[in-house]
C-alpha cells in the first residue's frame, strides 16, 4: 500500500535556500515508491520567497504554497502546515538546508516499522557552541527530566508523523518542539534517529539566546497540561494548604504565647510571615477550584476527551470488528 507522504516546511526569508531545498527535495522524493506532496508556509517573508514558491508551485502540482500575512512564527507556520498536509505521514523541516532531505526515507521506515512519531537528533550539530548548542544541550536535559521522555534533541525540527497524532495536537508559543512531550501524554510510541545537519550557507538564524527562557518557560506549560490540567486542584491546593497549614500553625502558637504567657506581639517578625503564609494558602487554594472550572470548560467546550483510544474492539451485527477511535473500521 503506497502511502501519502507531506513534508511540512515552515520558512521566513530564506530566499537562496529555496531553489536548492527543492532540487534536493525532488532527488529524494521522486524515487520513492510513496505518492507525496510539499506544503510550504511562508511566515510572512520579506524578500523573494514567496514568488520563488509560487514559480515552484505553478510548475509542480504537488506542491502547495500556504503565505501568512505577517510572520506569527515558526510553531503557528507548522501549525497550519498540519492543517493544511493531507498525507498519512507528515514531515516537517526546516527550509534553511540545515535539515538533510536525504533522512526522510529514514524517518518514513521508522514510521512503517509503527512508530507515531519520529524525530531527529542532530548528534552532530553545525551550530555556534556558547550561544546555540551549550544552551541547547541544557535545555533538552531538562525537558527530558521534567516530561519522562527521554530524546536527546527537542529543538530538531526534522521529525515525522502519523496523521492521526498530529491532528490531535494544539500547538501555541515556542510549542513546536514539544510535540513528542505532548503525544506521550497521548500514550503514543516514539523513537529517534541520528540525522545528518548541516551549517547555515545562506540566510541567517532567526532566533538568538532569548528562545532559551521561551522554550523554558513553555516547558513549564507542557509539564503542567501533560500532568495536572485535568485536576490543577492538585497542584494548586496541595500547595495552599502546605502554606496555610504552616502559617495558621505559627499563628496558634504565637496566640497561645501571647495570651497564655504573656509574649507581646509587637516585636515579633514571625507574625508577618505567618500571615503571609495564611493568605497564600487561601490564594493558591482559590486558584485551584478557579483551575478546576476552567478545566471543565476546557474540556467540555471543546469536547477534548480526557483519554487517548487506540482502538475499540467489539461486536457488531454478530461480527467482531476492530475500529480506529474515529469510528472507522481497520484491516488487520
Ligand atoms: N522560521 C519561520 N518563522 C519564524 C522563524 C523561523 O518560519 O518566525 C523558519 C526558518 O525560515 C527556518 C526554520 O523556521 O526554515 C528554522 O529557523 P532558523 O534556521 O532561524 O532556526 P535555527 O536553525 O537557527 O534554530
Ligand atoms: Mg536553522
Amino acid at each position: 500500500m503506497t502511502l501519502l507522504l507531506s513534508v511540512v516546511i515552515p520558512l521566513l526569508n530564506e530566499e537562496e535556500n529555496i531553489p536548492i531545498l527543492y532540487q534536493e527535495l525532488m532527488e529524494v522524493l521522486v524515487p520513492l515508491e510513496e505518492e507525496y506532496e510539499i506544503v510550504f508556509i511562508d511566515d510572512g517573508s520579506t524578500d523573494r520567497s514567496l514568488a520563488l514558491l509560487r514559480d515552484i508551485q505553478q510548475k509542480d502540482n504537488r506542491v502547495v504554497v500556504v503565505s501568512f500575512r505577517k510572520n506569527f512564527g515558526q510553531t503557528a507556520a507548522m501549525a497550519a502546515g498540519f492543517d493544511y498536509a493531507t498525507g498519512d505521514v507528515i514531515i516537517t523541516m526546516d527550509a534553511d538546508l540545515q535539515n538533510d532531505p536525504k533522512d526522510i526515507p529514514l524517518l518514513l521506515a521508522k514510521i512503517k516499522a509503527g512508530n507515531d512519531v519520529v524525530t531527529g537528533w542532530r548528534y552532530d550539530r553545525k551550530d555556534a557552541f556558547i550561544n546555540r548548542r551549550l544552551p541547547s544541550i541544557i535545555a533538552n536535559k531538562i525537558i527530558s527530566k521534567t516530561t519522562g521522555v527521554n530524546l536527546h534533541d527537542y529543538g530538531c525540527t526534522l521529525k515525522a508523523f502519523r496523521k492521526e497524532v498530529i491532528k490531535s495536537v494544539k500547538l501555541y508559543g515556542e510549542m513546536h518542539r514539544f510535540i513528542p512531550a505532548i503525544a506521550s501524554g497521548m500514550g503514543i510510541d516514539f523513537t529517534e534517529v541520528k540525522v545528518n545537519h548541516r551549517a547555515r550557507r545562506f540566510g541567517s538564524s532567526k532566533y538568538g539566546i532569548s528562545r532559551t527562557i521561551r522554550v523554558v518557560l513553555d516547558l513549564m506549560t507542557v509539564k503542567f497540561l501533560l500532568s495536572y490540567s485535568t485536576r490543577p486542584i492538585q497542584v494548586f491546593g496541595l500547595m495552599g494548604v502546605v502554606s496555610g497549614g504552616i502559617g495558621f500553625l505559627l499563628a496558634l502558637v504565637m496566640t497561645i504565647q501571647r495570651q497564655f504567657f504573656g509574649v507581646p506581639l509587637s516585636d515579633r517578625p514571625l507574625l508577618f510571615l505567618a500571615v503571609l503564609l495564611i493568605f497564600i494558602g487561601i490564594q493558591f487554594i482559590s486558584l485551584g477550584l478557579i483551575a478546576e472550572l476552567q478545566a471543565r470548560t476546557y474540556h467540555e467546550s471543546q469536547n477534548k476527551p480526557v483519554y487517548h483510544i487506540k482502538k475499540v474492539y467489539r461486536t457488531e451485527d454478530g461480527e467482531q470488528v476492530v475500529r480506529e477511535s474515529d469510528g472507522w473500521p481497520i484491516a488487520n
